[in-house]
């Protein structure tokens, strides 16, 4: 019987072993094929594989288990998010145009600015919250609408199907980084997107301990050509990292659901707290995209950012608290809690970080399994030493 069926969680745990490898042996789990080449048995008649660039026993597991989850046709793996990310843009030609969410991830914002335009592409940011904005920015050499949402770090919700329909008139591709959500609570390729993008660094695997990308496009045609950069490049995932992140997607919705519920949690608590000016969490109603996340997307995720007056109070802040790792990235078990301004947005020069609303006292948390009550203490012991330190000044 088919496991497309299933529920997706039930599909976390058993895409990956429905192969015809562990029929032989009867392991529950994909082994690692620590081969880079394959034997060829005939003269004329070559085997599945032939050398681990170009496909991989464990890679190809976890591909095909992306590939099921996302809704696609094909799952590729990458050595990191950024690596699957810009194997995505090479899909393009020199002339061509991109439009791209103007709060992209920092890496992707670099990517874009400083190496895509060295190949003479053409590129606009724009505020894909606001659909007219978006539709007036098409030009006629457009070919790819690029969108992150909920976007990094502000938590801006951008409206896929509108999206969409714009790329669709305009004979575009929508590409969309779905890192935050996982297909766990968002699936783009349902909505019309034409790759779903990852870093798999974060909620997919889950442990901080990998970099890891995944792409999955929605037919066969792009496939193939992803694959054939995939190949080219050759930035691909290798053997053991596959194998570790099959395993962090096996555990994915026991994490992510505990993680978004201690999200919502520490979103009302800073929501309540007296020093912090905003909290970006899509579930709050206050929160502009509420409505639109809430139609397109199953859950709110375990990340959310909050503001503090300025800089010093940040610097206390980070100094007093005890529980989350003070780093960048997202998504692992631990609490990760992080500045913006100078570690993910950092390549991004400080008039487009202050326009995309990332100050000096912006800081996004990425919830992980500790308790929800100890996480409030820590933070709210932190906070009483930035208050009692605002009073004596
Ligand atoms: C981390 C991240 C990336 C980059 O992924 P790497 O695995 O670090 O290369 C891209 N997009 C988003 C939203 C991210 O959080």
């Amino acid at each position: 019987m088919s496991i497309d069926k299933d529920q997706l969680e039930t599909r976390l745990i058993h895409a990956s072993s429905h192969v015809d490898i562990e029929r032989k042996t009867g392991a529950v789990n994909v082994p690692i094929y620590l081969s880079s080449t394959f034997h060829q048995e005939s003269f004329d008649d070559f085997g599945p594989f032939d050398y681990s660039r170009t496909g991989n026993p464990t890679r190809q597991v976890l591909e095909q288990t992306i590939a099921n989850l996302e809704g696609g046709v094909r799952g590729l793996a990458f050595s990191s998010g950024m690596a699957a990310i810009s194997s995505a843009f090479m899909l393009l030609s020199a002339g061509d145009h991109v439009l791209i969410s103007e709060d992209v991830y920092g890496g992707t914002y670099r990517f874009v600015t400083e190496i895509l335009t060295k190949f003479k592409f053409d590129y606009t940011f724009v505020n894909m919250t606001d659909l007219h904005e978006t539709a007036k920015a098409i030009r006629a050499n457009t070919k790819v609408i690029y969108v992150e949402t909920p976007s990094n770090p502000c938590l801006n919700i951008t409206d896929i199907e509108g999206i969409v329909k714009i790329a669709r008139a305009n004979q575009c591709h929508t590409f969309l980084d779905n890192t935050f959500m996982t297909p766990l609570y968002q699936k783009p390729l349902e909505l019309g997107v034409d790759i779903v993008l990852h870093s798999a660094t974060k909620f997919l695997s889950g442990h901080s301990d990998i970099i890891a990308g995944l792409a999955v496009t929605k037919n066969e045609e792009l496939g193939e050509q992803l694959a054939f950069i995939q190949n080219s490049f050759g930035s691909i995932l290798g053997a053991q990292d596959s194998y570790h992140l099959i395993r962090g997607i096996k555990t994915l919705s026991a994490r992510l659901n505990q993680s978004s519920y201690s999200a919502e949690k520490l979103a009302s608590y800073l929501h309540d707290h007296p020093l912090i000016e905003e909290v970006f969490y899509p579930s709050l109603t206050y929160h502009p995209g509420n409505s639109i996340h809430a139609r397109q997307s199953k859950g709110n995720g375990a990340v959310l950012s909050f503001r503090l007056p300025d800089k010093d109070a940040a610097k206390t802040f980070i100094e007093q608290i005890r529980l989350p790792v003070f780093a960048v990235s997202l998504g692992g078990v631990e609490s990760i809690l992080s500045y913006p301004a100078t570690m993910s947005h950092a390549a991004m020069p400080k008039k487009e970080r202050l326009k995309r609303g990332i100050t000096d006292g912006l800081f996004r948390l990425s919830v992980g399994l500790e308790h929800v009550d100890d996480l409030i203490a820590d933070l709210n012991q932190a906070l009483r030493v930035v208050e009692h330190q605002r009073t004596l000044v």
